[in-house]
């Protein structure tokens, strides 16, 4: 059986072009699988009933079987897939203004209405940043491009059946679990099929990539798929990164500001933006900001700074608020565009870096990490 939730439009003309069917069916079944949300070919009525049959019998339309489904009291929705042998990973809606009472393409910066998915990539991630609760579980495997759409794929099916209009999903953040730049070329299919027309026609501008800062990744991302970058800075010094982010040791902060510079070149937008969590003590001093003012002078860009959440013995605690209200100002004054993330959904466990979803570690990383603490 072959999962048409694994191609995209280019792979899935060649698909039915190897099983004796005309290119231009194609677009015929992308419109039925990703607009309409069809999922049983038998619907799918204005194919020939001899395509049909064949589809039947050759290929399906499967997504990751949902788990759980939890809505907040805020409205953010996350959904726990099942990818199997005891693995689960998470996908989180977080919707902001009213549906349908305006258009969100008609005004880029203030939109009416935004769905935001907050889409994963791996299970687990074995980047091992050491704030993240995705990244202190090890690493599974790569989601295939079935996995990763199939989340999209269902979240626009539930959504539109709960009334949240015709397009419930306006922007895509690959910022769930994993590192989208290290499952590539799964990740850039995936990328394709949320930014063509015949699927879910979303903007360049509006899918966002966010990366702990893997280089040669983000040169490929600029020829391949060059959608919004996001890359999670956290710290202004290699010193303080190589203990937070420890694939800094492999890549360091020159390397990656020249490797956003050279994306830019490329990119949807005229910045890039740069994550920033807030670690009390650690990494949210004046000293900091100051230096972080400097760091990133050449490199045009964004700054958001994010709240830590906290999850079970994580071992860093949450910036006070006099500490990221100084830390911003100092970054404003310097002429920097600051924005600080709401925090959304936690009382579903959904918000940023708090995406545990179910890991059965493959890397035998968490059992050192245990016997190294033991020692
Ligand atoms: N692997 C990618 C994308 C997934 S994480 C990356 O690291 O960029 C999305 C964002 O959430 C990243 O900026 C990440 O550093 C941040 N994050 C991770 N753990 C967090 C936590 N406990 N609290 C707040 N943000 C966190
Ligand atoms: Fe992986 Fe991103 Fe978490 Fe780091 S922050 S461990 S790269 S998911």
């Amino acid at each position: 059986m072959q999962n048409l939730l694994d191609f995209n439009l280019p792979q899935l003309t060649d698909w039915l072009v190897s099983q004796g069917e005309k290119p231009f069916r194609a677009k015929q079944v992308f419109h039925w699988m990703h607009q309409r949300g069809e999922g049983d070919f038998a619907q799918m009525t204005d194919l020939a009933k001899s395509l049909r049959e064949k589809l039947v019998k050759h290929a399906e339309v499967r997504a990751p079987q949902v788990k759980a489904d939890k809505t907040s009291a805020d409205g953010t929705r996350k959904w726990l897939f099942d990818v199997g042998v005891g693995n689960g990973v998470e996908t989180v809606f977080i919707p902001e203004g009213t549906p349908g009472c305006g258009d969100a393409d008609a005004d880029e910066d203030s939109p009416r209405y935004r769905g935001t998915l907050c889409i994963s990539s791996q299970v687990g991630c074995a980047l091992e940043c050491t704030f993240c609760s995705t990244g202190r579980q090890g690493f599974n495997r790569n989601l295939t491009v079935a996995e990763i759409i199939g989340q999209l794929w269902h979240a626009v099916r539930e959504l539109k059946k709960a009334g949240w209009g015709a397009r419930p999903v306006t922007n895509v953040v690959m910022m769930g679990m994993g590192e989208p730049l290290a499952n590539f070329e799964n990740v850039v299919t995936a990328l394709d099929i949320m930014l063509d027309d015949h699927a879910y026609g979303l903007s360049r501008r509006r899918v966002t990539v966010s990366t702990s800062g893997i280089v040669p990744a983000m040169d490929r991302l600029a020829e391949r798929c060059p959608v919004a970058l996001a890359v999670s800075l956290h710290a202004p010094d290699d010193a303080l990164r190589d203990r937070i982010v420890p694939i800094n040791k492999k890549y360091p902060l020159q390397e990656l500001l020249a490797a956003c510079r050279r994306y830019l070149e490329h990119a949807p937008r005229d910045f890039i933006t740069f994550e920033y969590v807030m670690l009390a003590g650690v990494n949210d001093t004046p000293a900091h900001a100051r230096q972080l003012a400097e760091l990133v002078k050449d490199t045009p860009c964004k700054l958001n700074l994010i709240p830590f959440n906290p999850f079970p013995d994580s071992g860093y605690g949450k910036s006070r608020a006099d500490a990221q209200r100084t830390f911003r100002e100092i970054l404003q004054q310097a002429g920097y565009v600051v924005t600080t993330r709401k925090t959304r959904g936690d009382d579903i466990d959904a918000a940023c870096g708090q995406l545990a979803g179910q890991v059965a570690d493959r890397t035998g990383r968490v059992l050192k990490r245990m016997e190294r603490n033991a020692a």
